[in-house]
């Protein structure tokens, strides 16, 4: 593979797989267009490089081949405003005679966007021939949609082997990604917290094994922390509790003991009477909930338990929030490990929130440029967490 920084695009026709999978409204207006603006830097680089881009993506799921809904149409006025005084083309049609004959004429500095991948069942089936069509519209594949890295589909993974290694890339985006990932988990200066959060252990627990390998710390926060205080004899009233887990649960924390990598589960809860965000709240252990009360976040002792470790850390991992942050009341574990994340990133650490809602955490309490890296793609993310190999950056380093 081909490093895209070091690459001169000048009069290539460069086949660009974006990440534009949008939210539309009614009214087919993108309602956060993080997705385009976070692919802007690997498109204007080969703009003025003096290649040409043909960009390529999926949008929503259909089902039964074009349909106006989820056409890229919608997206051009935005493009064009995103990238000022560059000519934006669109076809129809993302193989085809139209596809073919404005690519071909597709001039240096020109972007040509393409009709959504997923029009084609072609696309998500990994089928050979359409990957191959779709090559043929570019001297050079760039991938750039790290958000689909986890599918083994045409236009982000099979496409790759119609091109030689030298013109196949990762895109500025995608190759941020993966040097963040592979950070932590193949070269993660020690010592290693990894923070895991959010409701269930049965969501968690492929990264939780894959991370007793690697990590020195493991903290475990959220709804999923009760099923380990339950499989170990406590109180936890009506907390969330997964109780086909227990055993697993006990099996994690003796292969952790075996590993000498140190489990932290909350210690202490702010329990409310009822799920809901007017409810009666309380402080207590978390070992001894009454019944009737829920944990709904982590406690004043569990945050200082939980700083500690993550400022003694060199590497941090978070994903998933430490209670019910979309609550007023129960936001404030969140916000405090939060805040704990970005205090360690300044002293040096490398840390990397990445998967759903820990994203959407950080998001809201303002702190996403204090940490290292915030990764774009939620599922992706899990899986290159869980140790598996992703199709997306597989086909580039063949
Ligand atoms: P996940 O998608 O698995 O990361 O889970 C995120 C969700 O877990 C969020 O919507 C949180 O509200 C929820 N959550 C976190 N802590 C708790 C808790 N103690 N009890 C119930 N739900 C929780």
């Amino acid at each position: 593979m081909s490093k895209f920084s070091n690459y001169n695009f000048s009069s290539q026709k460069v086949l660009v797989r974006v990440d534009f999978n949008v939210p539309l409204n009614e009214q087919f207006e993108i309602t956060d267009d993080t997705r385009m603006t976070a692919t802007q830097p690997t498109i204007e680089k080969i703009l003025s490089d003096g290649g040409s881009v043909i960009l390529m993506s999926h949008l929503g799921r259909p089902k039964d081949g074009p349909t106006d809904k989820y056409s890229l149409k919608h997206l051009v006025s935005h493009l064009k405003s995103l990238l000022g005084d560059v000519k934006v083309e669109f076809t129809n049609d993302c193989i085809g005679q139209e596809a073919i004959d404005k690519s071909a004429t597709l001039k240096s500095g020109e972007v040509l966007l393409l009709e959504n991948l997923r029009f084609y069942k072609e696309e998500e089936k990994g089928d050979k021939s359409f990957a191959e069509k779709l090559s043929k519209l570019g001297d050079v594949y760039v991938n750039d949609a790290f958000g689909t890295a986890h599918r083994a589909h045409a236009s982000t993974s099979v496409i790759a082997d119609f091109f030689t290694s030298d013109k196949k890339m990762f895109g500025l985006l995608m190759e941020a990604e993966v040097v963040s990932a592979e950070k932590v988990l193949h070269k993660a200066e020690k010592p290693f917290a990894a923070i895991i959060g959010g409701a269930k252990v049965s969501d968690k627990i492929l990264i939780i094994e894959n991370l007793l390998n690697r990590a020195t710390d493991i903290i475990i926060g959220g709804g999923m922390a009760y099923t380990f205080w339950k499989a170990q004899g406590k109180q936890i009233g009506n907390s969330l509790c997964e109780d086909d887990r227990l055993e697993l649960a006990l099996e994690i924390l003796a292969k952790a003991k075996s590993l000498g990598v140190n489990i932290h589960l909350p210690v202490d809860s702010t329990i409310a009477d009822k799920f809901a965000a007017d409810a009666q709240t309380s402080n207590c252990a978390s070992d001894q909930i009454p019944s009737g009360w829920m944990g709904l976040d982590i406690g004043q002792k569990a945050i200082a338990d939980f700083s500690e470790v993550i400022l003694k850390s060199k590497t941090i991992l978070w994903n998933g929030p430490m209670g019910v942050f979309e609550m007023k009341k129960f936001q404030n574990g969140t916000k405090s490990i939060a805040l704990a994340v970005a205090e360690a990133t300044s002293k040096g650490a490398f840390s990397l929130v990445g998967g759903g809602d820990s994203v959407a955490a950080i998001n809201k309490f303002n702190l996403a440029d204090k940490v290292s890296y915030v990764s774009t793609g939620g599922g992706a993310m899990l899986e290159y967490f869980e140790g598996k190999v992703l199709p997306g950056i597989a086909a580039i380093k063949k």
